[in-house]
């Protein structure tokens, strides 16, 4: 299986369209393909075909998607990228660390790297939809690369993660359908569940939420969840949300 094209790169928010096309072509020449726009700012644009160059074909296929959460359907890990840590820390995973992650959960299906806005990168509702994040450890004095920049220098550790893979399976191929890890589909129906829940049970109060979700998001996210479990977890927030039998 081609891990490279299980792996989605998919930029949001972005207002030069002239990144877009610089983004494809740095794709492109380490063996991605799999680019997707959410609300660019400027798309489609002849300064992206010019900056794509010889990646001028991968544009002309490039979805565009309103929500990223349709951009992300049907994918696994997903990960997302900053030049600046969070108040809130999400985990961090260097570039090599996270493409071999990335490039290891891309032999059980799709995989997502996600890329933010030029100006004000990704916002903290985007980066919940992320187990982690990417930082390439540039200079302290100004660490923010160029947005297609810093798609090649992750582009070429997907490559080399991919190139240095020796066996051809991934640990979740011997695993029954049940026990492999859960989707980001599947976790969003939970967390909207969970949510749900502890506002029924007066837990969370919807006017003074307290990062109460994102911080259970981490919490959940470390562990990695199968399928079974997160179907375990939904039946007893079923059961929480009835009350007590008696
Ligand atoms: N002021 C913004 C900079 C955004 S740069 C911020 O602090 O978030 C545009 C995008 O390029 C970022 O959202 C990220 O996807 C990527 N990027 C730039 N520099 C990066 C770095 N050092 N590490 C990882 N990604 C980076």
């Amino acid at each position: 299986m081609n891990l490279l094209k299980q792996t989605r790169i998919i930029l949001v928010g972005t207002s030069h369209p002239g990144n877009i096309g610089a983004s494809a072509r740095a794709m492109k020449t380490m063996g991605l393909s799999d680019l997707r726009l959410v609300n660019p700012v400027r798309y489609p644009s002849a300064e992206a075909t010019a900056m794509a160059s010889g990646a001028d074909d991968m544009l002309a296929h490039v979805p565009v998607y309103r929500q990223l959460d349709e951009a992300l359907a049907g994918c696994g890990l997903v990960l997302g990228t900053s030049a600046r840590q969070r108040s809130l820390r999400w985990p961090e995973l260097s570039p090599r660390g996270g493409a071999e992650a990335l490039v290891e959960a891309a032999a059980g299906g799709p995989v997502a790297l996600l890329f933010g806005r030029e100006q004000s990168g990704l916002s903290n509702e985007e980066l919940d939809r992320c187990r982690a994040l990417v930082t390439i450890p540039a200079d302290e004095a100004y660490s923010s690369l160029n947005l297609a920049a810093a798609v090649q220098v992750l582009s070429y550790e997907l490559r080399l993660a991919a190139l240095a893979r020796t066996g051809p399976k991934s640990p979740a191929d011997d695993l029954p359908p049940e026990d492999r890890p859960a989707t980001a589909d599947a976790l969003e129906g939970f967390y909207t569940h969970l949510e749900d829940t502890l506002i029924r049970l007066d837990f969370l109060d919807p006017d003074n939420p307290r990062h109460l979700m994102r911080r259970l998001r981490r919490l959940f996210g470390r562990s990695t969840p199968s399928v079974n479990e997160i179907n375990i977890l939904r039946g007893i927030l079923t059961a929480a949300g009835k009350g007590p039998r008696r």
